[in-house]
């Protein structure tokens, strides 16, 4: 089963839009017409019709950090997976560790949001990982487990396929310390089998799973050389055309 490497920048809440579509316009120059791996840009929410107007007719797509799980309605402060697509989004990230800590968000909230954002034609990135002390406790499995059942709960097996997991360590992000490529393809490999256990092992070997927790051009080749890890999702290195673009050509 041949899974296409998925390259995601999460710019989270850095730039101002000059910068932001300067970003882009540079990534969009350097991988060209035919980049060896799928391509995304997930800038803020203010800035994605500027971002989606940059990329717009190359193959660099552009995704979201976040969405809410309703349609048009009193939810002040809140953008729905049809504004999204409305703005050129294909992608949304969901239950990044920095929302699930910070923002107090379930892996109920995360599954809301994830059925919003398929039914909203969006392809969800569902992030999970452990924490140093849970690592440390030798509960990284449990805590997946726990993370991957809850998130994808009451996904069928058709609309399975079409999801993407990150596989995000919570100790390696923003910290520079990057799990070990056979840390995480431990890891990847479980979240697989955990996979194969809700839709089967068909369904299973097409999802892609992305490693995220400092990819960086230096470590990028060994990382994405391990059999279950299909991509990454980067934080940092994506808010340099050099570094991203060096984390692309690692492909
Ligand atoms: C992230 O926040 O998704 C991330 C992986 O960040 P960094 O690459 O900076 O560790």
């Amino acid at each position: 089963m041949s899974r296409r490497t998925l390259i995601a920048g999460n710019w989270k809440m850095n730039m101002r839009c000059e910068s932001a579509v300067a970003l882009a316009k540079g990534v969009v120059a350097a991988v060209g017409s035919q980049p060896s791996a799928e391509v995304v840009l997930c800038p803020p929410s203010v800035y994605l019709s500027k971002v989606g107007e940059a990329v717009a007719g190359t193959p660099v797509e552009l995704g979201a950090q976040n969405v809410y799980a309703a349609d048009d309605g009193a939810f002040t402060g809140e953008v729905n997976p049809s504004m999204l697509t409305d703005v050129g989004c294909q992608f949304v990230i969901l239950g990044h560790s920095e929302r699930r800590t910070l923002m107090g968000e379930t892996d109920a909230d995360v599954s809301k949001k994830l059925h919003a954002a398929l039914a909203g034609r969006l392809v969800p990135i569902v992030c999970v990982g452990e924490s140093l002390e849970q690592r440390e406790g030798d509960e990284t499995e449990q805590v997946i487990e726990r993370q991957i059942n809850g998130s994808l709960a009451g996904l069928d097996d058709v609309r399975a396929a079409g999801i993407v997991i990150a596989y995000e360590p919570i100790w390696a992000i923003g910290t520079g310390k990057v799990a070990s490529p056979e840390q995480a393809e431990e890891v990847h490999a479980f979240i697989r089998q955990e996979l194969s256990k809700m839709f089967g092992k068909e369904v299973a070997d097409q999802i892609r799973i992305q490693y995220g927790g400092s990819v960086k051009p230096g470590n990028a080749k060994e990382l994405l050389g391990q059999p279950n890890i299909d991509g990454a999702l980067v934080g940092g290195a994506s808010l340099t055309v050099e570094d991203f673009s060096g984390i692309i050509a690692a492909v």
